[in-house]
């Protein structure tokens, strides 16, 4: 028998969970055992090994800081934003106890995307383009359709007015306004590319503020997106993925291939004379072409919409300071319009039913309590399915979020 070094027992652990990523801390061991039999290794130093290698895991985390643009205490009256520090960042805490069933806030998307499965419906105008309302008939009489093209449409004058605020449908993503975009926009809808069109959006709102000269609101999105929200670089996420080897030279291709798209449609030495008259033939400095346009600021901006996309789509400013738990306190909904938040009076109560079949919820969320949750207690969303066993729970943590989930239920069930 001999004494492995702790090189050697954590080079076979990256070995075995390189292949079979989920299993059980007790089955690599049988697996280490099996494949040296001559090692002299007691469980409880391969633990401490293991554990040593997971929580060398945990450096590939998220850089974040804090959104001064964000009111949170007129938003959420009960919430407050703590930076916790080296490793996990930022999160949102209670202020006060709050109870079962109790709404702590609501929120519009401050960018607006959908989801591939509502191609159909805005395609055929049977749902509005800003906040995924569904029309109990197409084109309903109050209805407003986009003025330059035949792709968007809206409830009615308000949500047309807020279509540019939110990019739901900027005038440098539309088909008609833009026609040097058009080939993105179809990349996007054949391809489901959620991320690509949060990026798009994000950079259409930026230039568009730039180019029509509001300089409070280009500095609140510059700061949010490069200081404020979690961001992580795509490639080096994706790295993470299992298959990564197999696939890294096609998807290599494919981000090259839609930064050229994204380039094609909102690049500001684009020579399409039409683009050029919806920026106002506004520059921007070379640091800002560089900051917003770079191979490696996409691969950041896509990383960024990868960790903070919510699934039902759209980007949330205050939903985006939510850490994840596999023992949740909060539920994120999108309800219907016609939704009431219970009174004081009412609390503590269950939580409101799925929507019934045939009935959408817009895209405004709602964030309900779970349960009774104390001062001082973290708030907490589940990112993944939290009913899947831990190892692929954290797995899919790692490669969608780029974490290795210490949360208590997965420290709890540790074997
Ligand atoms: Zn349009
Ligand atoms: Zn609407
Ligand atoms: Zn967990």
């Amino acid at each position: 028998m001999s004494t492995p070094s702790e090189q050697d027992v954590a080079a076979c652990i990256g070995k075995v969970q390189s292949t079979q990523p989920t299993l059980g801390a007790l089955k690599i061991l049988a697996i280490i055992k099996e494949d040296h039999p001559d090692w002299a290794l007691s469980e409880k130093r391969f633990k401490k090994i293991l554990s040593a290698q997971s929580s060398e895991r945990t450096t590939l985390v998220a850089r974040t800081g804090i959104d001064p643009s964000i009111d949170v205490a007129s938003i959420a009256p009960k919430v407050e934003v703590k930076l916790f520090g080296k490793g996990k960042g930022k999160g949102l805490v209670a202020r006060t106890k709050i109870l079962k069933g109790e709404v702590l806030w609501q929120e519009e998307p401050w960018i607006a995307t959908a989801d591939q499965q509502l191609d159909a419906p805005l395609a055929n105008k049977a749902m509005c383009t800003t906040c995924l309302t569904l029309f109990l008939e197409p084109s309903p009489p109050l209805s407003k359709p986009c003025p330059s093209c035949d792709s968007a449409h809206f409830c009615n004058r308000l949500c047309l007015g807020r279509a540019k605020e939110a990019a739901a449908h900027h005038d440098l993503l539309c088909p008609g306004a833009n026609p040097s975009c058009w080939p993105l926009l179809k990349y996007i809808r054949d391809n489901g590319a959620r991320h690509l069109a949060a990026v798009a959006r994000i950079i259409a709102l930026w230039r568009g503020a730039k180019a029509s000269g509001d300089v409070k609101e280009a500095t609140r999105i510059e700061k949010r997106v490069w200081t404020g929200m979690a961001r992580i670089n795509q490639l080096d996420k994706e790295k993470e993925r299992r298959e990564w080897s197999m696939v890294a030279e096609t998807r290599l291709a494919e981000l090259h291939h839609t930064h050229q798209l994204l380039l094609q449609a909102l690049h500001p030495s684009s020579p399409d004379a039409r683009f050029q008259k919806l920026i106002r033939k506004t520059t921007i400095s070379e640091a800002e072409v560089d900051r917003w346009f770079s191979f490696d600021s996409y691969l950041e901006l896509l990383g960024l919409a990868g960790i903070n996309q919510e699934s039902s789509g759209g980007l949330y400013a205050l939903h985006a300071h939510l850490n994840h738990s596999c023992e949740p306190n909060l539920q994120v909904r999108n309800l219907p319009k016609t939704f009431k938040a219970p009174s004081p009076d009412q609390l503590p109560c269950d939580l409101p039913p799925p929507n019934p079949a045939g009935v959408r919820g817009t895209n405004r969320l709602t964030i309900l309590a779970r349960r009774d949750i104390e001062a001082g207690e973290e708030l907490c969303i589940p990112y993944v399915n939290f009913s899947l066993p831990r190892a692929e729970r954290r797995q899919d943590l790692r490669e969608a979020y780029g974490f290795w989930c210490q949360c208590p239920k997965c420290v709890r069930e540790d074997v």
